[in-house]
């Protein structure tokens, strides 16, 4: 029997993570796009904004102004997604924690990246204010609305003695953060992904490192979000020339701040920033094969109809009779909405396959729809 696949259309929506770039450029006008594609084909998508950036805007609009008027904006296309039936949940970059304005769109970030090195007070106070701030903020149009799904900032969410008890003791019943196969050594980030005991279907993750199977069932579940094998030689070559390109455009642009923000080295690992380090990295990632997190945003079509006959196969393989798939997105990085758009028409167009919300995949969980499966 060919399983049928519920699909998340999830987004991440933010700025860089050092803070630059305009949110009306990154988020808002991005966001209005892509919700009228997911209107215009009858699906409805998910949006996981990253609350600490908007709690430092609030928390400091009094002296400054423009924030407010950029937060107040934040709520109001939020609101205005949400109306239309589209899904909000909760993601957090900790590094916005204590975040200083200089004024004219500079942040400081001093924050840790990491949820992980905070100690459990300080995990526990950050999630449940992005909780209920998005809670206060969402019951006004819909009183029966929760925060139900968590991704940390950077996937940074295992190991961890902390984290997975902190978010079902705030009432979140699945975790998306986990993302089968990669692998970050850089100044911000450390994490370890390369051997994740499930990487396609839900499951009851070990309470203290969600990349292990639980052998009993647990109070929270984790979904993977998707990852594909990498994409092979021709596809690198790709990136290479996008990646050299990019680089050149970079060693061009002036210090003045742009409106698309700069990001730093934050996703280079150790020895792979600069020139040759780019290519020393593109070369590991695709002949060695490392995983490719399935973001719409950095695939093209072709790319997504590798994605999404990978995804068919996982599913086959899984034995269940439905399953739920947890897409990734950066509204930040689109910058051509077309294979989306062609990507979104084929879901609609595919018999096996339903494009889902976050919260309907939380419903799924709870009345069985979905299971999640012990060690
Ligand atoms: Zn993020």
């Amino acid at each position: 029997m060919q399983p049928v696949i519920y699909l998340a259309f999830v987004d991440d929506w933010e700025v860089r993570g050092n803070g630059t770039g305009d949110p009306r450029v990154l988020q808002f006008e991005p966001m209005r796009k892509l919700v009228n594609i997911f209107n215009a084909h009858g699906i409805r998508g998910s949006f996981n904004v990253e609350v600490m950036q908007q709690l430092a805007y609030r928390s400091l609009q009094e002296r400054f102004p423009e924030l407010k008027v950029i937060a107040d904006e934040w709520e109001q296309v939020v609101l205005e997604s949400f109306r239309q039936g589209h899904d909000i949940q909760l993601h957090l970059h900790p590094q916005w924690r204590d975040a200083t304005y200089e004024g004219h769109g500079n942040w400081k970030l001093s924050g840790d990246w990491s949820i992980l090195n905070y100690p459990k007070h300080e995990i526990k106070a950050m999630v449940a204010s992005g909780k209920q701030y998005l809670e206060n903020l969402l019951r006004k149009v819909n009183p029966a609305y929760a925060c139900v799904s968590f991704r940390a900032g950077a996937w940074c969410a295992a190991p961890s003695d902390s984290l997975l008890p902190v978010l079902s003791e705030l009432g979140f019943l699945f975790d998306i953060s986990i993302v089968a196969g990669i692998k970050c050594d850089t100044p911000q980030i450390k994490l370890d992904y390369t051997r994740c005991e499930e990487s396609f279907a839900p499951y009851y993750p070990d309470m203290r490192d969600a990349r292990r199977v639980s052998r009993s069932v647990e109070p929270i579940v984790c979904i993977p979000t998707n990852t594909f094998p990498g994409p092979g030689l021709a596809l690198a070559f790709m990136k290479l020339r996008q990646r050299i390109q990019k680089l050149a455009k970079r060693n061009t642009v002036t210090t003045k701040p742009s409106s698309r923000g700069r990001s730093g080295d934050e996703w280079s690992n150790k020895g792979d920033s600069g020139a040759l380090g780019t290519i020393r990295g593109l070369l590991k990632r695709y002949l060695i094969g490392q995983s490719e997190i399935s973001d719409l945003a950095q695939l093209n079509y072709a790319m997504m109809r590798r994605m999404m006959a990978n995804i068919r196969r996982q599913a086959a393989r899984s034995g269940l009779a439905r399953v739920p798939v947890i897409l990734e997105n950066h509204t930040k990085d689109i910058h051509d909405f077309s294979d989306i758009e062609r990507f979104v028409a084929a879901v609609v167009r595919s018999q096996d396959v339903k494009a889902a919300t976050l919260t309907e995949i939380a419903d799924g969980l709870r009345n069985s729809t979905f299971k999640a499966r012990t060690a």
